[in-house]
């Protein structure tokens, strides 16, 4: 499988590349140059499958010229038994067709660990091979951070370094990270916002000059595509275990960099019969605006009860984008360009390829809080703010009747407690059994000055050998 950029002007690279690699040269995002389309037959026999052998099929085509099946299949095994589901991802009925797939069933309670932990497994399988070392830089301002400690704690070849805003994490977010432990991990609280972690995140990435040559840099948001393929299989998932493909589906999606629900427009490309992809969005709209206006605007950042959506623009839009405007990678590489100086209107074709399949809906934190309320109050579920968001937005969906609308449940209650205790739900939720200490751990961190060099200095002493 080759995989070529959104603008059109970088080189195609293969899987290995494409892993290690962040933006495309021309600062677009890899997408595959074709994709893989199961038949009817085979999307029937996938329900018979359990999860790993799901993701077996579903991710070979996709990396099958660069890791052996038998090594592949180990990797997703072992990504996979960290899950604490025997389903992995279960589905949980809460109305006559409406459908929450648990998604938090992973080490850090929230769904980037599907992605996460197979790609620290996968990027640590082929730095072996090569004899190679890595660094991992990332800002975070919660969810992200944990998931890539977690998913690279044991890798041999990679020293990974996340920043987060000091003081400005909840909690349990911060535990999550920063009780991690191992020689290779390091969490640096800097002494500013998320943004200013993010723009060092970012120069780092431009000017690599305080790093050893032999050192890459490799990022972990999602912008690199091995985070985007592994969500595509539990779309198959749960599709399946509705009735497809005789039957199709409807997902709802809480969004923000558009990463997770363009996994689920791959997997209708994919063969997948796929009646709407819902984007759920909180007060930060801009894909909502999109849909419903045409237009695509940055406007200010505003902080919600949904902090792991809370973006003014969705990096992972240029991919579907670049479909919609039928590949053509200097269309996309003019409208981005526009981008950065103004607001863009979408051509008449587009948006008519964009409202073929999705829909959008935009929930605040007040209907957000009702939701969670409104959920307890009928079915003694728990949702935590995100998973709310995509279940609001699910319920006020026209879809054709009788067709059953999946939720995508990223987030456990737990890792969001003021939330729920502001819905008015008298029940506390609690952390499952292996966090049942987390707040007794101990913590490892660095507070550094909210200062480039300091950063840089930081993790060029701290490198492993
Ligand atoms: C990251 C995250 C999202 C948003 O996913 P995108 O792929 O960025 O659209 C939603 N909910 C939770 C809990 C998250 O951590």
């Amino acid at each position: 499988m080759k995989y070529i950029s959104t603008r059109g002007k970088a080189p195609a690279l293969n899987f290995e590349q494409v892993l290690l690699a962040g933006l495309a040269s021309d600062g677009g995002l890899y997408v595959p140059e074709s994709l893989p389309v199961f038949s009817k037959a085979e999307i029937t026999d996938m329900a018979a499958m359990d999860y790993p052998e799901l993701a077996q099929k579903i991710i070979t085509p996709f990396v099958s010229d660069c890791i052996p099946s038998d090594d592949l299949a180990v990797i997703i095994k072992e990504t996979y038994a960290e899950f604490r589901h025997g389903a992995v991802a279960p589905l949980v009925q809460l109305g006559s067709n409406q459908w929450v797939l648990e998604l938090f069933h992973g080490p850090t309670l929230a769904f980037k660990d599907f992605a996460l932990q197979l790609l620290g497994r996968l990027l640590d399988y082929v730095l072996e091979r090569e004899h190679r070392k890595v660094v991992i830089m990332g800002a975070t301002s919660g969810d992200t951070g944990s998931a890539a400690i977690e998913g690279c704690k044991r890798c041999k070849n990679i020293d990974i370094f996340i920043l987060h805003p000091h003081g400005r994490v909840s909690d349990v977010q911060r535990r999550q990270m920063t009780t991690v432990q191992g020689s290779n991990i390091h969490n640096l609280a800097v002494e500013g916002n998320f943004d200013d972690c993010q723009s060092m995140v970012k120069a780092s990435f431009i000017d690599k000059s305080f790093l050893p040559e032999d050192r890459s840099l490799v990022a972990v948001n999602s912008i690199n595509w091995a985070r985007i393929m592994a969500q595509i299989v539990y779309y198959f998932y749960a599709a399946v275990a509705l009735g497809a493909p005789s039957r199709s589906v409807a997902f709802s999606v809480p969004t923000g960099n558009f990463g997770d629900i363009f996994a689920g427009y791959l997997a209708s490309k994919m063969g997948l019969p796929i009646e709407r992809l819902i984007i759920a969005t909180n007060q930060n709209d801009v894909l909502h605006r999109v849909l419903t206006s045409g237009t695509y605007g940055r406007s200010t950042l505003e902080h919600s009860l949904s902090p792991s959506m809370d973006i003014s623009v969705s990096s992972n839009f240029e991919r579907l984008l670049f479909d919609l405007y039928q590949r053509d990678g200097a269309a996309i590489a003019k409208l981005m360009d526009d981008f950065e100086n103004a607001d863009i209107t979408f051509s008449a074709e587009a948006m008519k390829g964009l409202k073929g399949l999705f829909s959008s809906a935009r929930v605040d934190d007040e209907e957000t809080c009702a939701q969670i309320a409104k959920t307890w109050a009928e079915c003694e579920y728990l949702l935590d703010p995100h998973s709310a968001i995509g279940v609001k937005a699910a319920a006020n969906a026209k879809l054709k009747p009788g067709t059953p609308v999946i939720s995508l449940a990223t987030a456990h209650p737990a890792k969001f407690p003021s939330a729920i205790e502001q819905a008015g739900v008298a029940q506390a939720p609690t952390l499952p059994l292996h966090l049942d200490d987390l707040f007794e751990r101990t913590e490892r961190f660095e507070v550094l000055a909210n200062d480039l060099s300091s950063v840089q200095n930081f993790m060029a002493a701290n490198l492993r050998a």
